[in-house]
This record gives C-alpha cells, structure tokens and sequence, in this order.
C-alpha cells in the first residue's frame, strides 16, 4: 500500500464526507493505493456515523471510535498503530489542510529520502491575534531550543516514512512535538513543504486558550522525556548525591576541625554556631529532595504511556 491517511477528529460531522471524497479523487487521480484511517475522537456530535457511512461507500476507509475524548495525541498514536502504507500522512479533519498537497509530500518522501516532511501554512489563514503570533513565537522557541529548523512545528498536515511513526510514542499532548519525538527516535532527515491553508468551514476549533498553558509546558516535558525520561532517575539522581556527598564532606571537615581544635586545646564557639554547618545541612537536605524526585520521576515515567492511553469503543469492521 502507497498511502495511509491519518485523521483525527472530534466533533467534525460536517467537514468529513466533503473530506473523504477530495482525500478519495486525489488518490484515484495518482493511482495511489491508500487506506483512510479516521479516528472519533470520542465526539458527542453525529461524527461517528458519518464515519460509520462513509465506510459503507469506500472500503478503504476505515473508522474507529474512542469511548471519550483522549485528545488529538491519542487519536494519532492509534492510527499509527494501525497504518499499513509505505507513506504516512496526517492531516486535520475541518479541511483547513488541502488533500491536493498529498502526492507532493508523497514524494518528498519516496523519492527525495525525507524520513518526516512537516506542512509549512506560510499563508496561513487563522486569526492573527490568538493563533498566528503565539505560534510564530512559539515555533522561534522551539527552534531555539531543539535545534530543529521548523517554521511550522504543530501543522497538522505531515508524512512519514512507516517506520518514523512506528518507533514514536505520542501521547498526552505530544502531538506538538512529532517532529521533536522524530529526531530523537534517530530520523534526522526531516524536511518541510509549504502547504496551502484555508480557513475553518464548519465548526469551531477545539484548541482554545488552555494550550497557551499546556504548550509550554509540554515543551519542558518533550525536552526532559527526550533526554532523561528513560533514567530520570540519573539527572536527579545524582544531582541528589552529589549534593549530598558535598554536605556530608563539609560536615565531616567541620567535624575533624573541631577536634583538632580540641586537641591544641582551642575552645572556639559550638558547631551549631558554624555558618558553615548550615550551608553543609542545607545541601544534604536538598540533596535528598532531587533524589527522591528522581525517585518519583522514574516511577511516573514507567506508568505514564499506560495512564494515558487510549481506548478504543468500536470500528467499522465490527
Ligand atoms: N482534534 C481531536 N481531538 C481533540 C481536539 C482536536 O482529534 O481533542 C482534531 C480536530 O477534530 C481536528 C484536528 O484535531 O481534526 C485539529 O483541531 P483544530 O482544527 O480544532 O485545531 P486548529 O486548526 O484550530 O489549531
Ligand atoms: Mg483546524
């Protein structure tokens, strides 16, 4: 199989059919083989249904349904999970991201060896104030901070080489960072394609204001998993004991010159009256903090991947 498309969607009733039937004649046009892979994300309109339908006129559609809304992470995790082409492509369900791009990421990525190529909304066509300038801002820090050169890191129109999304976990909010995830996964040949962009024809976004809270803070998470999230427990750790062990040198130090003191009979202040006592506590004290929440840390990283994720309700091939 050429071509697996990746849909999540929540809520989208009215953009699918219009959605499956543009995806459908661009594949007919190139003579792709494909698969439509659309993830409800648990939505409470008649979305499902509308899947359930188009499934019944494109055999090549497949549905599946969550029993509650996991978030747009879980619903790519899972079709990726599932996908069979050769070429992965993701895209959002409310037709903001143009099907007609498709065979021109296709190639990127078959042709010119690109392992991710990440859509690019040069135009893009989103309000200026609540969306355009924070992600203009957020996609500068980003790039600082990764070392990842993307104008467009969130854009929800992607392809991928199978494997990339086969050796990636994304879920809580990750969806953000694949491109992040991608890299550290060892796929260094990530690319970028300006893509065309309209604007919202039904419907309402579901990313409101909350995600100016939760991008940064995921993007702190996304550096910290990608590094030490395996062995969190070797960052705090040993910040933890080294900590310690200074303290404890210190205390021991004040410890031997005290009685050294003693013995040339040098009756000075008590211990306790020592700045230099407390400095040694205090760094034994903290020390013991980041150890154990280094300890916390690798506990919470085991269990995070099964806390979150998703389950699935029904699919179409029931
Ligand atoms: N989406 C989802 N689960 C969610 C929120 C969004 O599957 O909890 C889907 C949504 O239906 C759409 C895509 O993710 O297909 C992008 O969402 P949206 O268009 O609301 O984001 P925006 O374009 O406003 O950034
Ligand atoms: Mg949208």
């Amino acid at each position: 199989m050429d071509i697996s498309v990746v849909v999540p969607l929540f809520n989208e009733e009215e953009s699918l059919p219009e959605l499956a039937s543009w995806v459908k004649n661009v594949m007919d046009e190139n003579r792709f083989s494909y698969e439509i892979i659309m993830i409800d994300d648990g939505s409470n309109d008649n979305s499902w249904k509308v899947v359930q339908n188009l499934q019944k006129e494109n055999s090549n559609i497949k549905g599946i349904k969550f029993r509650r809304n996991y978030g747009k992470s879980a619903a790519l995790f899972c079709g990726f999970d599932i996908v069979q082409g050769d070429v992965v492509i993701t895209m959002d369900a409310d037709l903001q991201d143009n099907p007609d791009e498709i065979p021109g990421l296709f190639r990127m990525v078959k042709e010119d060896g690109y392992d991710l190529v990440s859509g690019w909304k040069k135009k893009r066509k989103d309000p200026v104030l609540t969306k355009n300038l924070p992600s203009k801002f957020y996609n500068w820090t980003v790039r600082r901070m990764t070392g990842i050169k993307l104008h467009d890191m969130n854009c929800g129109l992607k392809a991928y080489r199978k494997n990339v999304v086969k050796s990636i976990e994304v879920y809580g909010e990750m969806h953000r960072y694949i491109p992040v995830l991608a890299k550290w996964a060892g796929y260094n040949n990530i690319g970028e394609k300006v893509v065309q962009h309209s604007e919202r024809k039904y419907g309402v976004t579901k990313f409101g204001v909350e995600r100016f809270i939760r991008g940064p803070l995921d993007l702190l998470s996304v550096m910290f998993i990608s590094r030490f999230v395996k062995r969190p427990m070797h960052f705090f750790g040993v910040l933890g004991i080294l900590m310690i062990m200074v303290g404890l040198a210190a205390a021991i130090w004040l410890g031997v010159e005290k009685i050294i003191q003693l013995k040339h009979g040098i009756v000075g202040n008590l211990l306790t009256n020592s700045p230099y006592f407390y400095i040694a506590l205090t760094a034994m004290i903290i020390g013991a903090q980041f150890f154990l929440a280094g300890f916390l840390g690798e506990l919470v990283s085991r269990s995070a991947t099964d806390r979150n994720k998703y389950q699935v309700d029904q699919t179409t091939s029931e």
